[in-house]
C-alpha cells in the first residue's frame, strides 16, 4: 500500500450543467428569450458549482478557466485577438461576436459562415479552428477571461490553477489563410501569454497551466524546433518577470518525440498522461528533473468505468521510483469535460450495475483515495474488481468464431455492381438527397417523450411518427429529391436508438457529454455480449417506402460509430466489440433488403475518430479491424442494393484508400466547413466510391443561395468525375428549423438542375 498522502489535480471539469442549464440558457439566449446576463448567471453558476465540488473533495489543484461558452480554443482565440475580420466588422456585443464565430451569422448585420470545427484529438468533443491571417496581429485581448475566472473563483474561495491552451498546440491548430505560417506568430503569442502570466500572477496565481496535448501527436523536428523556440523564450522571460510557477500539461497519449525537451527546459510541473500514454512510464524511466512537480495523469478522464486501485497503486509505485512520492501528484489523464457529471444523477439502473461506474465527481473521490492509500477504499475496491464483471453469451462468442475471411468480402465488385445498380435506379445526372434526419421539432420530441413516459400508447406514438414520416416524403417529393428518407423522428440519437434495440447496451438518463458547443450526447455503455434478437427499422422503412415511388434509404449506424460513440467495455478488445455490434446491424440490413429496402445507408459518423493520434499505429491498432467490422455489416447483400455511408467533420485526406476499401457504393460526407480539401485527396487516390461531399453546412440555420450551391459543385466536379457527384447536404438536419431547410433544400434541387442543364 502506498501510505505517502499526496496531491491531487483536475486538469478540467465538465461545464454544461449538471443538468445542462449552460445548453438550455444558450439555447434562450439565442432566441431573445432571456438577456446576456440571465445566461452569464447560469454561466456562473456552473463555474461555481465545479469549484465547489472539487474543494469538497480536496483536490489541490482546480482548474480555472476550463468553462466555455462554446470551445476553449475559440476562447483562446479571441484571448490572442486573432478574431478574423469578417466577425468583428458585424458589429455585434463581445459575446454575439464569439458566437458568431462558433455558428455562424445571418440577420440584420450581416451573413457570414461559422468558422471550421474539428474533432478534438480522440475524443467526440470538437473545437473550432483558429483562422489566422496575414493581418491577424496576436496580443491579448480586452476581456481577459482567464484573469477574469480566476479572479471570480477566488472570491469564491478557491484558489485555483487558471488553464490555457498553451501556444504550441493553438498555433498548431490554428488555419493560416495567407503567407505567414505558425512561426510568424511564435513571437507576438509568446508576448501575449507572457502578459497573460503577470497578470494572472498579479492576480495571486501560485500556477498557471499550459495545455499542449499537440505534442502526443508524431512530432516532426521542425515541429520540434517550433516548440523549443517557443517555449525556450517564453520560459526565460515568465522566470525573469512573473513569479507564477509553469506547468506543462500533456494528455491524450504519451510525449515521445519530445520527452528529453520537455523535462530539460525548467518547468515547474509537468503533467503526464500514464493512461492513454503507452510509452509514459517507459519515458519517465529515462529521467525527470529534480525540482519539478510531476502530475501524473493516472485516473482515466474518459472512461465511465471506476478505477481499479490495485492497479493504479502499483503504477504509482513505478512512478515514485523514479520522481520522490512528494513531488507525485495524482491527477487526471486528461479533462474530466470528457465524462458526464456524476453517478448520483442516475436513478434507474441498479446500484449493483452503478457500482461499476465513476463519473467526474466520483473521479475526484478515486483522485483523493489514491492519494491518501485510504485502506477502507481499498478494500471496498478490492472487492468490487474480485469477480468479473459480466459472463460472456456463448451464442456470440460462437458466431465470431465461426467468421471466415469470406464473410468480410462483397460481391460482386463495386464496378461490376454500378452497371447493375444504374439499371435499377432511374437516377439523374447529379442525384439528390439528405443525409437522413429531418427537423426534430418539439412536437416529434414531445411525442417520443410522452410514450416513452407512458402518456401515449404504442399505437399513439407510432401513428404520430407516420404522419411525419408520410409529411416528410410528400414534403421531399415536391422539393424534388431523387433519393429519400424517412426522417428518423423515432430516433433520438443515431447511436442510442440502436443501443436500445440491441442486447448488450446499457443506458443512463443523465450521463450527458459535450460533443460541440452545447451540443451533447448521452453514449450507451457497452455492458455485455452484443447481439440482436429482433429488427429494428424494418416497419419504419417500410411503411415509408410505401408512401413513395422514389427509393427510401434504409438508415443504420454503422459499427465502429455505434462503438466510438459509446462507452466501450475494459475487459475485451474494441475489435471483438466492434464485429459483435457488426452482426448485429448485419442482421438488419438482410431484413430491410429481404422488406424491400433497396438503397441502405450506415452512417459511420465517427470513424475517423478514434484513428490513433500516431501515424504509425493508425493500421495496427484501429484501421485494421475497424474498416472489415464495416464490410462485415454488408457483404452479405444482392448486387443491386445500394450501399450508401456517411461521415461527419471527417478529415480523411490521410485515409481516402481506408475509406474506399469500406467498398460502400455511394458515401456522402461533411466538406461544407473544411473548404472541400479532401476533394484533391480523392482525386489522387482515384477513389471510386460515387461521393457526395456535403455542398452547406446545416451546424448553422442560415440558406445557402442556389448560386453558392452552384460553385461548391463546379469546385466539387473540378475535382471528382461528374458522373461519381452526389447533392447534398453535409450531415443530418435533425438540429436545424423547418423553414430554413426546405429553403435550402429547394435551393441545393435547383443547383443539382442547373447543373444538370449545364451538363
Ligand atoms: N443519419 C444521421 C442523421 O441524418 C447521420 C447523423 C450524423 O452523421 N451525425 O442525423
Ligand atoms: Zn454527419
Amino acid at each position: 500500500m502506498n501510505m505517502t498522502a499526496k496531491k491531487t489535480s483536475v486538469i478540467g471539469f465538465p461545464r454544461i450543467g449538471k443538468a445542462r442549464e449552460l445548453k438550455f440558457a444558450s439555447e434562450k439566449f439565442f432566441k431573445g428569450e432571456i438577456s446576456e446576463a440571465e445566461l452569464q448567471k447560469t454561466a456562473a453558476e456552473i463555474r461555481q458549482y465545479g469549484w465547489q465540488k472539487q474543494k469538497a473533495a480536496g483536490i489541490s489543484f482546480i482548474p480555472s478557466n476550463d468553462f466555455s461558452f462554446y470551445d476553449n480554443v475559440l476562447d483562446t482565440a479571441f484571448l490572442l485577438g486573432a478574431v478574423p475580420a469578417r466577425y468583428r466588422e458585424l458589429g455585434l456585443s463581445a459575446l454575439e461576436t464569439y458566437f458568431a464565430a462558433a455558428h455562424g451569422y445571418q440577420g440584420p448585420k450581416g451573413d457570414v459562415k461559422a468558422l471550421p470545427m474539428k474533432k478534438w484529438f480522440n475524443t467526440n468533443y470538437h473545437y473550432i479552428v483558429p483562422e489566422l491571417d496575414d493581418s491577424t496581429e496576436l496580443a491579448l485581448s480586452g476581456d481577459v477571461k482567464p484573469i477574469r475566472e480566476y479572479n471570480e473563483a477566488k472570491a469564491a474561495g478557491v484558489h485555483t490553477v487558471p488553464s490555457l491552451v498553451g501556444p504550441y498546440t493553438f498555433l498548431k491548430l490554428a488555419r493560416y489563410n495567407g503567407n505567414k505560417k505558425a512561426g510568424a506568430f511564435a513571437a507576438s503569442a509568446v508576448n501575449a501569454y507572457l502578459e497573460l502570466a503577470e497578470q494572472l500572477s498579479v492576480a495571486g496565481a501560485e500556477w498557471i497551466s499550459l495545455a499542449e496535448p499537440a505534442l502526443v501527436f508524431d512530432v516532426n523536428d521542425e515541429d520540434k524546433q517550433f516548440f523549443k523556440a517557443i517555449y525556450s523564450a517564453l520560459l526565460e522571460q515568465l522566470h525573469a518577470k512573473a513569479s507564477v510557477k509553469v506547468l506543462l500539461q500533456t494528455y491524450f497519449g504519451d510525449i515521445r518525440d519530445v520527452y528529453q525537451e520537455v523535462v530539460s527546459f525548467g518547468f515547474d510541473g509537468i503533467g503526464i498522461d500514464f493512461v492513454e500514454g503507452l510509452k509514459s512510464l517507459e519515458l519517465l524511466k529515462t529521467g525527470f528533473p529534480k525540482n519539478a512537480i510531476l502530475f501524473a495523469g493516472v485516473v482515466n478522464g474518459k472512461n465511465i468505468w471506476r478505477a481499479d486501485y490495485e492497479k493504479k497503486n502499483l503504477l504509482l509505485i513505478e512512478i515514485e521510483k523514479v520522481v520522490d512520492a512528494s513531488r507525485v501528484v495524482v491527477g487526471t489523464s486528461c479533462s474530466l469535460l470528457h465524462v458526464p457529471y456524476t453517478v448520483a444523477s442516475e436513478q434507474k439502473l441498479p446500484a449493483d450495475t452503478l457500482k461499476h461506474f465513476a463519473f467526474a465527481e466520483e473521479k475526484l473521490v478515486e483522485l483523493a483515495d489514491l492519494a491518501s492509500g485510504d485502506q477502507t477504499a481499498f478494500e471496498k475496491n478490492r472487492a468490487l474488481f474480485a469477480a468479473a464483471r459480466v459472463s460472456a453469451t456463448p451464442s456470440v462468442r460462437a458466431s465470431i468464431d465461426a467468421l471466415t475471411e469470406d464473410d468480410f468480402v462483397r460481391l460482386p465488385n463495386r464496378g461490376e455492381r454500378r452497371k447493375i445498380q444504374a439499371g435499377k435506379f432511374d437516377l439523374p445526372a447529379f442525384p439528390t438527397t439528405t443525409i437522413g434526419s429531418f427537423p426534430q421539432t418539439a412536437e416529434v420530441r414531445a411525442n417520443r417523450a410522452a410514450f416513452k413516459k407512458g402518456e401515449i400508447s404504442y399505437e399513439q406514438y407510432v401513428e404520430f411518427n407516420r404522419k411525419k414520416i408520410a409529411e416528410c416524403i410528400a414534403l421531399q417529393e415536391s422539393i424534388g429529391l431523387d433519393v429519400i428518407v424517412h426522417g428518423e423522428f423515432e430516433r433520438n440519437d443515431m447511436v442510442e436508438y440502436f443501443g436500445t434495440q440491441i442486447d448488450g447496451f446499457i443506458f443512463t438518463q443523465n450521463a450527458w457529454v459535450q460533443s460541440y458547443g452545447t451540443r451533447c450526447v448521452k453514449p450507451p455503455v457497452v455492458w455485455r455480449d452484443i447481439h440482436r434478437n429482433k429488427p429494428i427499422t424494418v416497419e419504419w422503412s417500410v411503411f415509408a417506402q410505401k408512401q413513395t415511388g422514389k427509393p427510401v434509404k434504409g438508415m443504420l449506424t454503422g459499427p465502429v460509430t455505434i462503438l466510438n460513440w459509446s462507452f466501450p467495455r475494459e475487459d475485451i478488445s474494441l475489435k471483438a466489440q466492434a464485429q459483435q455490434i457488426a452482426l448485429a446491424i448485419r442482421d438488419e440490413v438482410l431484413d430491410l433488403e429481404k422488406n424491400g429496402i433497396k438503397i441502405i445507408q450506415i452512417d459511420e459518423a465517427a470513424l475517423r475518430e478514434k484513428l490513433p493520434l500516431r501515424k504509425s499505429d493508425w493500421h495496427k491498432e484501429y484501421l485494421d479491424w475497424a474498416i472489415p467490422a464495416f464490410r462485415l455489416v454488408h457483404a452479405g447483400v444482392k448486387p443491386e442494393t445500394q450501399i450508401h455511408t456517411h461521415m461527419c467533420y471527417s478529415e480523411f485526406n490521410d485515409i481516402v484508400r481506408d475509406i474506399d476499401a469500406m467498398d460502400a457504393d455511394v458515401i456522402t460526407f461533411e466538406a461544407s466547413r473544411s473548404d472541400l480539401k479532401l476533394l484533391d485527396a480523392l482525386n489522387d487516390a482515384h477513389f471510386e466510391t460515387q461521393v457526395g461531399p456535403g455542398v452547406y453546412d446545416i451546424h448553422s440555420p442560415r440558406v445557402p443561395s442556389v448560386d453558392e450551391i452552384v460553385n461548391t459543385i463546379h469546385r466539387i466536379i473540378d475535382k471528382v468525375p461528374q458522373a461519381n457527384v452526389w447533392v447534398n447536404p453535409d450531415c443530418g438536419l435533425k438540429t436545424r428549423g423547418e423553414t430554413e431547410t426546405t429553403a435550402s433544400l429547394k435551393n441545393l434541387v435547383a443547383a443539382a438542375r442547373q447543373l444538370r442543364a449545364e451538363a
